[in-house]
C-alpha cells in the first residue's frame, strides 16, 4: 500500500486566513490518520503578489497551530528548472504547443463568443502550427477536445466536466513564467501527494489538472474539495465578519487547540460530539463525513470552545500563553502570585486570555476607581464595621496563613461575630479589594490579591466610606 501524502499549499499574498488553516488542519489530520505524511509548499510563483511577510505569516499561523509538516516548506520559485523540464516535455510529446496569437486577436474572439451568449474559450486557432520558438509566444497544454473528466471527489461524488469547456490553457506565460496549474500538477506528482485536499473554488482547476497528469502519464491523486465558509450574512467569510487571520486569534488571546478544534467542526462532525482533543480528531477524522455545503463561521461559538480549554486546560501552559497578554497591559505578572493559580481562578470568567488578564489587573495594579454601582450598593455606612473587623482579622493573619481556607474562615468569623449573612461582609469586602462586585471566591480573591495590599485596599474603602457619611 502506498503511504499517504498529503499537502498544504498555501500562495503568499497575505496572512494566513482560517480558511486555508482548515484545509491544513484536514490535510494534517488525514495525513497522521493514515500513518503519512504531510508537506508544507509555499506557492509563491506570482512574483508580484508573493511577499516575503506572508511566508513568515503562513510559517509562523502552522507552528502556533501545532501542524508540523514531515517535509518542507518547499517554494516553488525554487523548482522552475522542474516545470520548465516537463514543459518542454509536453511540447516535445505535443501535448502541448505554442501560440503566438496576438492579444487584439484573443480580445475579438472573446467578444464574438460573448456576444454569441458562448463561453469564451481559446479556439485552438495555433494547434498543429509550429510556431517558432524565437516569436513571442505562450505555450498552452492541448487539452482533450471532446468526451469527459470525471473529478471523483471524496466530499462532492462524481463532477464531470466537459472537455469542450475547458480551455487550451496557458501553461506557460509569454514572459517565460510557468503558470499555476502547470507548477501544481508538477509538483503534486513529483512529491508523491496522494490526497489532495483543498477548497472547492479550486475544483473547476482540478478537472484541468487531471487532464494534463494524464497526459503526461502520470496517476491523478485522489481528491477532496472542502465546502467554503461563510460569514453569518451568508457571504464569504472575510474580515468585514470579524478576525479572519490565524494570527488575530492568536493575538485576541484564543488557544490554538481551541481554534483547531472549533475548525475541526466546521464541516465536519463525528456524531454530536463537540470538544475533540488532537488526539482524537487524528483518531475519528475522515473525510467522508465533511459536509457538501458551505459551514457559516461562527464567532460565538469559537468564544464557547476558547473558554472550554481555558478552564479544563493545563493551568500551567494556558498560564504561560496568558503572560503576554498581562505584559500588554503593562503588568509584569512575575510581580504577582503564581500565574496558573490567577488561571484557575479566573478562567470560568472569561472567553479569551485577553479578557482573561482584562479581569485581572487587580491583582497586580490599583485600580482608579470603583465601580459605581459596585460602590453605591456596597460601600455604604453599614459596611463599615464589618470591614474594620475584617481589617483587625486580617492584619493579624500571618503570612504563612494567608492561604484561602484560613482566609474564608475569617471571613466567616467575622461574619458570624455581627450576626450577619456572609454576603453582607464578602461583598464589600469585595469591592474594596477589587473594585466592583465580581470576582472569584472572596478567600481566592484575598489570597491572589496578598496581604499588604489587601489591608491598603481596605483603609482606601474606610475612607471611601467616611467621605461619603460626611457628605450626607
Ligand atoms: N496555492 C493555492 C491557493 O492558495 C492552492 C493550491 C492547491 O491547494 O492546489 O489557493
Amino acid at each position: 500500500m502506498t503511504t499517504v501524502r498529503t499537502r498544504f499549499a498555501p500562495s503568499p499574498t497575505g496572512f494566513l486566513h482560517v480558511g486555508g488553516a482548515r484545509t491544513a488542519l484536514f490535510s494534517y489530520l488525514f495525513a497522521r490518520k493514515h500513518g503519512g505524511q504531510f508537506i508544507l509548499r509555499i506557492e509563491d510563483t506570482d512574483l508580484e503578489r508573493s511577499t516575503p511577510e506572508s511566508v513568515n505569516a503562513i510559517l509562523e499561523g502552522m507552528t502556533w497551530l501545532g501542524l508540523d509538516y514531515d517535509e518542507g516548506p518547499f517554494y516553488q520559485t525554487q523548482r522552475f528548472d522542474r516545470y520548465h523540464a516537463v514543459i518542454d516535455e509536453l511540447l516535445d510529446k505535443g501535448l502541448a504547443y505554442r501560440c503566438s496569437c496576438p492579444k487584439e486577436r484573443l480580445e475579438k474572439l472573446r467578444e464574438r463568443q460573448m456576444a454569441a451568449k458562448v463561453k469564451p474559450r481559446y479556439d485552438g486557432h495555433c494547434r498543429g502550427k509550429n510556431i517558432d520558438p524565437n516569436e513571442p509566444h505562450v505555450v498552452r497544454f492541448s487539452n482533450p477536445v471532446e468526451g469527459l473528466v470525471v473529478v471523483d471527489d471524496r466530499v462532492r461524488g462524481k463532477v464531470p466536466f466537459n472537455n469542450n469547456e475547458l480551455d487550451d490553457l496557458i501553461i506557460r506565460r509569454s514572459d517565460g513564467s510557468p503558470t499555476y496549474n502547470l507548477t501544481v500538477v508538477v509538483d503534486d506528482a513529483e512529491m508523491n501527494i496522494t490526497d489532495v485536499i483543498r477548497g472547492d473554488d479550486h475544483l473547476g482547476n482540478t478537472a484541468r489538472q487531471i487532464n494534463i497528469l494524464r497526459a503526461w502519464g502520470k496517476e491523478p491523486p485522489r481528491y477532496a474539495h472542502l465546502p467554503m465558509i461563510l460569514g453569518e450574512d451568508g457571504s464569504r467569510l472575510s474580515k468585514r465578519h470579524g478576525a479572519v487571520s490565524v494570527i488575530a486569534f492568536r493575538d485576541q488571546g484564543y488557544l490554538p487547540e481551541a481554534l483547531l478544534n472549533y475548525l475541526v467542526r466546521l464541516g465536519w462532525s463525528h456524531g454530536d460530539q463537540e470538544i475533540f482533543s488532537i488526539d482524537e480528531m487524528i483518531a475519528l477524522f475522515d473525510l467522508g463525513s465533511v459536509n457538501k455545503a458551505a459551514s457559516s463561521f461562527d464567532y460565538d461559538k469559537l468564544a464557547w470552545v476558547n473558554q472550554h480549554y481555558l478552564q479544563h486546560g493545563d493551568a500551567k501552559r494556558i498560564a504561560h500563553l496568558l503572560s503576554p497578554h498581562l505584559g500588554h497591559l503593562g503588568i509584569d505578572p512575575s510581580t504577582g502570585p503564581e500565574l496558573a493559580a490567577v488561571v484557575e481562578a479566573q478562567a470560568p470568567r472569561a472567553k479569551t486570555l485577553r479578557e482573561l488578564a482584562e479581569i485581572s489587573t487587580f491583582i497586580y495594579q490599583d485600580f482608579d476607581d470603583y465601580d459605581a454601582a459596585a460602590a453605591k450598593k456596597h460601600l455604604r455606612p453599614v459596611a463599615r464595621e464589618p470591614l474594620e473587623r475584617m481589617r483587625a482579622a486580617l492584619e493579624m493573619l500571618a503570612l504563612e496563613d494567608w492561604q484561602p481556607e484560613m482566609l474564608h474562615h475569617q471571613v466567616d468569623q467575622v461574619a458570624a461575630e455581627l450576626d450577619l449573612a456572609m454576603g453582607k461582609v464578602a461583598q464589600p469586602l469585595r469591592v474594596a479589594v477589587v473594585g466592583r462586585a465580581a470576582s472569584p471566591g472572596i478567600d481566592v480573591t484575598l489570597h491572589l490579591v496578598g496581604k499588604e495590599t489587601v489591608l491598603r485596599r481596605i483603609d482606601r474603602a474606610l475612607d471611601f466610606i467616611h467621605a461619603r457619611e460626611a457628605q450626607a
